[in-house]
């Protein structure tokens, strides 16, 4: 079975071709960027083929979708004979507020309420919405399923995600703490317990998705209890740009110094702040660390706010979990950075961690245990990936119907 996975952003489409079995295999991948702007351009990677990449003007997301469509049959560099070989197309959407607890098939009702949730994720849901108009639109006959990042979060308890502002906001206009990255903390949760061997049911794990955007979550049995993204993605974890937890009395005071509209506060917020803002060179990690060599003490100072950042969270998840079995690190940062890994995880003696600094040195980019062997909790690296998640939702959605 052939899944497309799409993943509309505001201003790009992410999209993989998964050839679905017991071991799926990629087909071909690829990015429109920039929509909407004159440098907007296109990437597509088939699988054992040449990349073909072009600037090319790209005005929405209908004419994105479509050029995707037209590389994947291309005589050249594409990777099935007709569309008919498409089978399904899984949709990562942002937000599925209150209404969805897991992935479901898109039909009418479903829209609607995903057009609901547009309000909670104005840039995003709209994006979704019109990713899956425009395949409605091509490719009619072909089941379309909706994965969304909130609904493995949906399982917090109130006390979790109520916030201490009058309960009418809440009531009224749903203001909560949903989280996000869900795809990611269950995949990697459950992928360590079957690689440990461990029945998820009996477990406390905590997963630490440490990338672009980061965020950590809380699982109990297999649900998530706790995590550390809100009623946005900008709570939590300082991230590459995003600022994590923030005094909102600071948020006010810099906006009236500075005469900040909503609009530039969001800004400020969202794309000024975190690792960057800290930094004042970059938000990326291996940037970081070349700034870091060459002396800069920002640099270092928003390295070891990161770092500690995880570490408050692991010790007030490990809280909320009353201990916790497994600590599981993923995202490009947790995948990638050693000494992100090591400062994260040190000083963790009296949760029951004992590390093993040597071998996590040498780690990258694989599924493997870094505590050592009579750790009481375990410290694992695990590799997410959220389209091998889409598109599998999306298979068992289409095999059950
Ligand atoms: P993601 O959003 O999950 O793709 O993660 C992106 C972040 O991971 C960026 O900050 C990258 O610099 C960081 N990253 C990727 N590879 C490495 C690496 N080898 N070492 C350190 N950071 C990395």
């Amino acid at each position: 079975m052939n899944i497309l996975v799409l993943n509309c952003g505001s201003s790009s489409i992410k999209y993989q071709l998964l050839e679905m079995s017991t071991d799926p295999k990629l087909v071909a991948k690829g990015i429109v960027e920039k929509i909407g702007l004159p440098t907007s351009a296109f990437t597509h990677v088939p699988t054992g083929k040449d990349k073909v990449s072009m600037e090319i003007y790209i005005p929405n997301h209908t004419v994105g979708i479509n050029l995707i469509l037209k590389a994947l049959i291309n005589q050249e560099h594409g990777v099935i004979s007709s569309l008919e070989e498409i089978n399904a197309v899984g949709h990562r959407v942002a937000h599925g507020g209150e209404f969805f607890s897991e992935s479901t098939l898109i039909n009418s009702e479903v829209l609607k309420k995903i057009r609901l949730c547009s309000e909670l994720a104005p840039l995003h849901n709209p994006a979704n919405i019109k990713g899956i108009e425009t395949i409605a639109e091509v490719l009619p006959k072909v089941p379309q399923a909706a994965v969304f990042d909130t609904s493995f979060h949906q399982s917090l308890p109130e006390k979790a995600y109520i916030y201490g502002i009058p309960y009418e906001y809440y009531e009224n206009l749903s203001v909560r703490r949903y989280g996000f990255h869900g795809t990611s903390h269950k995949y990697v949760a459950e992928k360590a317990c079957k690689i440990l061997g461990w029945n998820i049911n009996e477990k406390k794990i905590i997963t630490c998705h440490l990338g672009n955007g980061s965020s950590i979550a809380a699982i109990d049995g297999g649900k998530s209890v706790d995590t550390s993204m809100g009623f946005t993605p900008v709570a939590g974890l300082v991230m590459g740009t995003r600022c994590g937890d923030l005094d909102a009395g600071a948020l006010l005071y810099i906006s009236e110094k500075e005469n900040l509209s909503v609009q530039q506060a969001n800004d400020f917020i969202n794309k000024k702040s975190g690792i960057a803002g800290i930094s004042g060179v970059t938000s990326d990690f291996r940037e970081l660390h070349a700034a870091i060599g060459k002396g800069n003490e920002r640099a270092k100072l928003a390295l070891d706010v990161f770092c500690y950042n995880v570490k408050k969270y692991i010790g007030a998840y490990a809280a909320a979990l009353n201990g916790v079995d497994l600590i599981i690190l993923t995202g490009g940062i947790g995948e990638n950075d050693f000494y992100v890994r090591e400062q994260s995880c040190s000083g963790l003696e009296y949760l029951g961690v004992k590390f093993d600094a040597e071998l996590n040195k040498t780690i990258r980019g694989v599924d493997r245990v870094i505590s050592q062997t009579d750790s009481k909790t375990t410290v694992m690296t695990v590799t997410t990936n959220e389209e091998l998640v889409i598109a599998t939702d999306t298979m068992q959605l289409v095999l059950k119907k």
